[in-house]
């Protein structure tokens, strides 16, 4: 059958049991379970012009399959999440690695034994290595705050050592902060690991969906109780009403087409969009990619590069390794971590974290909390730093509580 499009003008709200609000993760999966699962006929609202939220992806005019908002991989503990996305595509077994280009040198991040040898010699690491070992034990994973707690002059060393070369440059880079200033949650995704291991990720399931994530969310939304109208944004056909004129007042009820919507609505943008942003706008840092192809096999020694200490983008990233495609041509793409401004021209990728700008998400979240048929979820929704499986996770949290009811 295939996604069904329509357009919001020629959809009849009598015939809706549910509207979902962007078709990332989030949207996607509670939209496929209350299809699916409660029988309800699911309308999703999707400003861009395709599903798929930021794991959307598509072939570049060298015919290499690319991610057009950031280089995804999928990697998890969480067997149901995993699951879940394999219901909808096979997945290739890849493990993703990350080098630190470090004035030219090649090092593993996140920082490991291997990566010790190169920074420091094979002799200093050794005895580094065993230090660290006897304060954590082998195999362990330390943040760099931790480290950087530890009284030991050589500890003290290392996590001098690993805080300059590592997160320094590129938190300044992608944050516009320093790595004591991000919430220590930033850096501790990912930690120094004790360990030869040099993954980026040590998760019991991880993969690329074979044929690219686009047509995972293609077999996820096909169904016939679900219909997806595309370039629409919820603001302009929302009809929002408050218990009274005051700007802090609770919205009583969302109206579509005129008439007051009973259902669920479950909303994965940011939610200072949909009130447009009355009490200003949440800080987000935004992205900006820039592709380039080579008429090589392949440009990197792995699938990311992250720039620790030189250039102005913060990681390059060359998709052949992630998806597995085999062609003469390969592409890459670098990434610019900028202030979020211009909600025309920017996205919003990554909410920062701190006490002040919870506060002021708070804000925005108390005017849907009377309205018992709204239901923020995701990354943007909840203003936080999700991965895709721990918003799958949510989602079929969410939807076995609607399916119920
Ligand atoms: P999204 O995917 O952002 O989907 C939200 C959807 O809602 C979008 O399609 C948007 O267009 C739509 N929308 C928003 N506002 C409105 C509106 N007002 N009206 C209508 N539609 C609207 N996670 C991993 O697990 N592994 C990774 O390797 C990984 N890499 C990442 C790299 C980058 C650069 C970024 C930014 C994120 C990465 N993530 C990764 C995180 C992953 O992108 C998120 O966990 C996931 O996208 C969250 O899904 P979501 O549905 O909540 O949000
Ligand atoms: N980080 C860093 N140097 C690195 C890798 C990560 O400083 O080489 C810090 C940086 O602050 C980054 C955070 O750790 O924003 C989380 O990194 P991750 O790779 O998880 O970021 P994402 O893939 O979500 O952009």
């Amino acid at each position: 059958m295939g996604v069904q499009y329509t357009q919001f003008n020629e959809v009849n709200m009598n015939d809706i049991d549910a509207v979902v609000v962007g078709s990332g993760f989030a949207g996607g999966v509670v939209a496929r379970e209350l299809a699916e699962r409660a029988g309800k006929r699911v309308l999703i609202i999707e400003k861009r012009p395709h599903i798929g939220g930021n794991m959307y992806d598509e072939k570049d005019e060298a015919g290499i399959l690319v991610h057009k908002y950031g280089p995804h991989i999928f990697h998890s503990n969480d067997k149901r999440a995993f699951d879940y996305a394999r219901r909808f595509s096979g997945f290739l077994g890849y493990q993703h690695r990350v080098l630190a280009d470090w004035y030219g040198t090649y090092m593993p991040v996140p920082f490991n034994k291997n990566s010790m040898e190169i920074a420091f010699g094979e002799e200093k690491a050794a005895h580094y290595i065993e230090k660290l070992i006897d304060t954590f034990g082998d195999e362990c994973k330390v943040t760099i705050n931790e480290l950087r707690e530890q009284d030991d002059p050589e500890l003290a060393e290392i996590a001098d050592f690993v805080y300059k070369n590592v997160f320094l440059y590129y938190t300044q880079k992608q944050w516009g902060l320093t790595p004591e200033e991000v919430d220590p949650s930033v850096t501790a995704r990912v930690p120094v690991f004790i360990s030869r291991d040099n993954r980026y990720f040590q998760d019991a399931y991880q993969g690329m969906p074979v044929f690219g994530y686009t047509k995972l969310f293609e077999e996820m939304l096909d169904h016939e109780n679900i219909q997806v109208c595309l370039n629409t944004e919820a603001e302009s056909v929302f009809e929002l009403e408050f218990e009274s004129e005051a700007e802090d007042a609770p919205l009583s009820a969302i109206k579509l087409h005129g008439k007051k919507f009973e259902g669920p609505i479950v909303y994965t943008g940011p939610l200072d969009e949909l009130f447009l942003a009355r009490f200003g706008r949440l800080p987000y840092r935004s992205l900006d990619f820039v592709y380039e192809t080579f008429d090589k096999e392949h440009v990197l020694p792995c699938g990311t590069v992250n720039f620790t200490v030189t250039e102005d983008y913060t990681r390059i990233t060359e998709f052949k390794y992630l998806t597995g495609q085999k062609s003469d041509k390969t592409t890459i793409m670098k990434e610019y971590s900028r202030a979020y401004e211009d909600p025309n021209t920017q996205t919003p990728y990554y909410a920062i974290l701190s006490d002040e700008n919870r506060v002021h998400y708070e804000r925005y979240r108390a005017l849907t909390a009377k309205l018992p048929n709204f239901y923020p979820l995701g990354r943007l929704a909840e203003y936080r730093y999700y991965n895709m499986d721990k918003i799958i996770s949510l989602a079929l949290e969410l939807s076995d509580k609607l399916v119920e009811e």
